[in-house]
């Protein structure tokens, strides 16, 4: 590893952050921290114990009065500042991403940039909340209703984003007020410690915002998701997971919000622009190597265009240099671990068996890290295992359609609700199939839809609430309404 690699990791605080101050685990346990380009040991960092995640809600409960109390324009500042500094860091957050998470330098770059401007957008909305007044029907009362915030938060995401999924539930709790907990994924630490950091330099009260590291996770969250100190969990991760978190938040009727899987379709109709679909396809499933909740997971394409969709597609993803993220001339990093890379081959195995087309890609590549090549399989059946489940890595199933009802009844065939993209130049089109899919967010035309000026999220199994946009601050409100009689 390169000299300023080691002194950058070096850098990054390794503790867990609780009132202020980093302190190791209270059994003096820790947790490796490994590049997936090679398995080597990167750091290692603190795994907190149940002990040490009560402390931290301690230190949260602690922290919400003031912190509630703290002028909006205050805390848009201090996002303002983070949003500065993280910008100014780019190149050390990238670098930190790359090498915890795997993906390109390139594409740590652009999550850089999309995981900040959470803060930027979120200081802007501090201080526009607000609430309304106006008079009862009959005249009799004054309604006014006011926004307060919901209080010490417990986040827990997954190490797909390490920064833009933190940036994404800590800007706007800022923002409205809430102080939290914050529960990184144990693959990818090092970014979140990292941003924890910078926060309180750019000053972030004590007890504000805690961070925990853990490999007991489910020990360590479950007490803390059942304390009814708590008033909201937000997660972002798989939905098996997310399900028996709500199932233990039901126990005090926590406020929750989820950010799970996705089965995204990829619908590219006979009318559309077929280059302009490559590339949105292009996009949509090779962001992030495929391990996005968001990535294309099935392309339906009309059986006109199918042939040259997928001849196409494939010449693209054939064209792909895999290797280490912070490589030069690298397209493609590595999947995060090896149960990952062997998942994915898992379910390319099974649709080859069913007698799929492998037209490019298809295996594991040798040697260390978890590398699995860009692969576009054609003649899919729509009960393979890939159609079914995330697929989560560079592999992109195509089956055909006839009809635009047949490409929506395949598209909402799923449990899953998040993103789906559509093809198309006809504008009827549009309008009738946006109206018809089951889904959080529709990208027409485009292979990405997040935007920290929208509101991201999903239906169905895919979870509820929204992230960025106006809504997104509203998930760390609670409205109180009170009636004035004059
Ligand atoms: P995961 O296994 O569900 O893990 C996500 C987070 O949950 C991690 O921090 C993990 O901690 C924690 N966790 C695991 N078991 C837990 C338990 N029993 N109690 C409390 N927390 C627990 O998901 P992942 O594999 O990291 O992430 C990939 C998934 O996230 C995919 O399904 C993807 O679609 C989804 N995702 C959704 C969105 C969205 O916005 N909808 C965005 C990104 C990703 P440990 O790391 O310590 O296990």
């Amino acid at each position: 590893m390169a000299t300023t690699q080691k002194s950058l990791i070096e850098s990054v605080p390794k503790g867990l952050l609780i009132a202020g101050t980093w302190r190791e685990g209270s059994d003096g346990q820790t947790i490796a921290v490994e590049d997936p380009s090679s398995g080597a040991t990167l750091a290692h960092v603190a795994d907190a114990t149940v002990a040490d995640g009560k402390a931290a809600l301690d230190a949260a409960v602690a922290a919400q009065g003031d912190w509630a109390k703290t002028p909006p324009r205050d805390r848009g500042e201090i996002l303002r500042s983070a949003f500065e500094k993280i910008t100014e860091r780019a190149e050390d957050f990238a670098t930190l991403m790359t090498l915890e998470m795997g993906k390109t330098l390139a594409e740590s770059r652009g999550e850089v940039t999309y995981g900040a401007e959470f803060f930027r957008w979120f200081s802007e909305e501090a201080v526009r909340i607000s609430g309304r007044w106006s008079t009862a029907p009959n005249g009799a009362t004054r309604l006014l209703t006011m926004k307060k915030p919901v209080g010490p938060t417990l986040m827990i995401t997954p190490w797909n984003f390490p920064l833009a999924m933190g940036t994404r539930k800590i800007g706007p709790a800022i923002a409205a007020g809430c102080t939290m907990v914050v529960k990184p994924a144990s693959q990818t630490p090092l970014t979140m410690l990292a941003l924890a950091e910078l926060l309180r330099e750019c000053g972030l009260p004590d007890g504000v915002l805690n961070v925990v590291t853990t490999s007991r996770t489910g020990d360590v969250m479950e007490p803390l998701i059942r304390d009814p100190r708590l008033r909201k969990l937000t997660f972002t991760g798989s939905t098996n997971i997310g399900r028996r978190l709500v199932e233990q938040s039901a126990e005090q009727l926590l406020r929750v919000s989820m950010e799970l899987g996705g089965n995204a379709p990829f619908l590219v109709f006979e009318d559309a622009d077929l280059d302009r679909a490559v590339d949105g396809a292009m996009l949509a499933k090779m962001r992030n190597i495929g391990e996005a909740c968001t990535a294309a997971n099935r392309f339906y394409v009309h059986e006109s265009v199918v042939e040259e969709f997928s001849a196409k597609l494939a010449k693209r993803m054939s064209a792909l240099t895999l290797g280490k993220g912070t490589k030069k001339g690298v397209d493609v990093g590595p999947l995060i671990d090896g149960k990952a890379r062997d998942g994915v081959a898992e379910l390319v195995e099974h649709a080859r068996s069913q007698g799929a087309t492998v037209v490019t890609g298809g295996k594991a590549a040798p040697g260390r890290g978890y590398f699995y090549e860009p692969t576009v399989i054609t003649g899919v059946r729509k009960d393979a295992r890939m159609m079914r489940e995330e697929i989560f890595g560079p592999v992109a199933p195509i089956a055909s359609f006839s009809t635009e009802q047949e490409a929506i009844d395949l598209a909402n065939g799923t449990e899953y609700g998040l993103a789906s993209y559509v093809f198309t130049n006809d504008l009827g089109r549009v309008i009738r199939v946006s109206e018809a899919l089951e889904y959080g967010m529709i990208g027409i035309n485009q292979g990405i839809i997040s935007n920290p000026a929208a509101p991201f999220g999903g239906v169905k199994a895919s979870g509820f609430g929204r992230e960025g946009g106006f809504e997104g601050i509203e998930e760390y409100l609670e409205t109180t309404y009170v009636g004035i009689a004059p």
